[in-house]
């Protein structure tokens, strides 16, 4: 069993302290943050709820796999919904709407009823979207590429040509053979923007997403995302994780060449350190290697990313609104004429804001009763900005940087004229904005992008920053800078992958569920894990009785961690005893 530091506790933090104290390890998670969830945060403020970064569950399969990891599962953690409109689509200049079922049969309707042909074309475009998944999901989400050879299996070599195709040829050439019509070329290339890319700078190969939200359909976890990230937290309390907040990591204590823990500063700023055997950085990579290391232990110094494309920063807009508003959907998109000059702008040098902007809105309190008092509404508005702090930090009821509210009002006024809704402004209660500056400041965020770097060709994949230091023994990183990227499926993935590196494991497929403790298969620390694992099942039980406050679904899952934990602690026992020999009555 090592002692492992693991700095953040946004979701890989989290992820990677459950599945590493399900190891046998003895982990502590450091935040910066009074609060954990990193950018998957959440505000509370005059009786609203909003989940302050992520709100499309996407890839279920991933989180289910994840969970099962931990002997639970997504439908025992959440309470997802399906979303019929999985989201609705606003073109500048066109009063009317689109809509995106929840079925596959009505988007290729859709589709032909925009563009004769366009359906049939839709058809074979998702064919092949699902393939790509399902080939990614098997030979390359899973993989750490420490082995090369267990990802260029028979299958992905019978398919090297098409794979080559996908990996250099934009996602916007691939569109542009599929659909003429801009707006359909608009829902076929937005997902880029989830990779922190545009349709040109994304490879073709993340055509695959449009398998999610057009064939897949869309889900929401009820509660929102601080649920997911709640669950999340809780399993690796039950495992015995300790999670230690206000502890601002200042450095990785490294000597001969081996991560030997870490320095951070605690809630009153007093300087303490963590000795750890393992240190996992899942806080920004750029951070993590420019300012906690020295020159000498950088595997990626800042040459590197001075060679390399940020995501776009964002501007996050939340709203408190009085009334209801049937005008937009639970995820609603506002796509401008020309976007590719949006998207020049964002990703060009020098930057700029583009004018009119690109944008998303969630309105999650069209589902979820909880996110807003009875009578308004919540939304979030995400509008893509250049990775750039100057533009500025936001702040509660416009008091953030003159610019950025500037802004603000303004994307507020588009969006009224857009989706018809005149008195948009004159409704609101509540008003928080976030800029790249907060960004930068609050999450040590790279040039105050909001996703990290960005998935393109030469970023993506055997290409993105590996997960272990190839100068300090011991270190190891997670979350979404590193592979396989951005998103929270894939910071559990990213999670996952780190176990696999710590147990040099090279294959491409995802672990076998449940985790098998290391426990069970090394027998000197059997003892020590049952020790470990007793405490945890009492902390599962107070974990158990927290979710009691959350409702019957949080209890019942509280309960079934508490008994899992304790259930293992027995076995673990019996086998620690049967390992040294003694009397299984006495
Ligand atoms: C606005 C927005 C919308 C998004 N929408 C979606 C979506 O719909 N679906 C989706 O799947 N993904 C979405 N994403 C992406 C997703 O949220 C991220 O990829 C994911 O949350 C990143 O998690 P992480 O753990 O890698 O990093 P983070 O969440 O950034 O966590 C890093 C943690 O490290 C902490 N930290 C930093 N420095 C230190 C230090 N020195 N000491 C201690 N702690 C430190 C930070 O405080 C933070 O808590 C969105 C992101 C944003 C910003």
């Amino acid at each position: 069993m090592s002692r492992v530091a693991i700095i953040g506790a946004g979701i890989a933090g989290l992820a990677s302290a459950a599945l590493l104290a399900r190891e046998g390890h003895e982990v502590t998670v450091l935040e910066a943050r009074p609060e954990v969830g990193g950018r998957a945060g959440s505000w509370r403020h005059d009786g609203f709820r909003f989940d302050t970064g992520p709100s499309w569950y996407l890839m279920p399969e991933v989180f289910d796999h994840f969970y099962r990891l931990l002997g639970t599962s997504a439908e025992e953690q959440l309470h997802l919904v399906t979303l019929d409109p999985g989201y609705r689509v606003y073109f500048q200049g066109q009063v009317e709407a689109v809509d995106i079922s929840a079925s596959v049969e009505e988007n290729v309707d859709l589709f032909e009823s925009i563009e004769r042909g366009a359906g049939g074309r839709l058809e074979k475009y998702l064919e092949s979207a699902r393939e790509t998944y399902e080939l990614a999901s098997r030979h390359f989400l899973y993989t750490t590429f420490a082995d090369i050879r267990k990802v260029a299996t028979g299958d992905v070599v019978k398919r090297w040509g098409r794979v080559t195709r996908l990996l250099t040829q934009p996602l916007s050439s691939l569109v542009r053979r599929t659909v003429k019509d801009r707006r359909l070329q608009q829902i076929l290339g937005y997902p880029a923007v989830f990779l922190g890319a545009s349709p040109r700078l994304a490879p073709s190969m993340y055509h695959l997403m449009s398998h999610l939200d057009l064939e897949a359909g869309v889900l929401y976890p009820m509660g929102g995302f601080a649920r997911v990230i709640e669950s999340i937290e809780d399993l690796a309390v039950a495992e015995g994780a300790e999670i230690v907040t206000h502890a601002d990591v200042t450095r990785i204590v490294v000597k001969d060449g081996t991560a030997r823990g870490v320095e951070y500063l605690d809630g009153s700023r007093a300087k303490k350190t963590l000795d750890a055997d393992i240190v996992v950085s899942a806080a920004d990579l750029h951070f993590t290697e420019t300012r906690l290391l020295d020159m000498d232990e950088r595997t990626y110094p800042q040459e590197y990313w001075d060679a390399k494309t940020p995501g776009p920063g964002a501007l996050l807009i939340y709203l408190g609104v009085e009334g209801e508003l049937p005008q937009l959907e639970h995820h609603t998109l506002l796509f401008a004429k020309d976007w590719q000059q949006g998207f020049d702008k964002i990703f060009g040098v020098p930057s700029g804001v583009p004018e009119p902007a690109s944008l998303y809105i969630c309105k999650p309190s069209g589902v979820d009763p909880d996110v807003a008092p009875e009578g308004f509404e919540n939304l979030v508005v995400l509008v893509p900005v250049p990775a750039d702090p100057a533009i500025g930090r936001g702040d509660v009821d416009g008091d953030g940087d003159a610019r950025l509210e500037a802004l603000a009002d303004r994307i507020i006024a588009q969006i009224a004229e857009w989706a018809g809704i005149p008195d948009l402004a004159a409704r609101v209660t509540v008003r928080r904005t976030v800029g790249p500056a907060n960004f930068a400041d609050e999450l040590n965020s790279w040039r105050g992008s909001a996703f990290g770097l960005a998935h393109m060709s030469g970023q993506s994949g055997f290409f993105r920053p590996g997960n272990a230091s190839k100068h300090v023994d011991g270190l190891y990183y997670v979350g979404s800078s590193t592979l396989p990227g951005i998103g929270l499926p894939m910071c559990l993935v990213s999670a996952e992958l780190l176990v696999k590196r710590l147990r040099r494991d090279t294959s491409a497929t995802p672990l076998p569920e449940p985790l098998e403790p290391i426990a069970a298969v090394v027998p000197s620390a059997i003892a020590e894990r049952a020790r470990q694992l007793a405490g945890a099942g009492a902390r599962g039980a107070t974990v158990g009785a927290r979710s009691l406050a959350t409702g019957a679904k949080g209890l019942a899952s509280g309960a079934k961690v508490a008994a899992a934990g304790a259930q293992r602690a027995a076995s673990s026992v019996l086998a620690a005893r049967r390992a040294l020999g003694e009397d299984e009555d006495g």
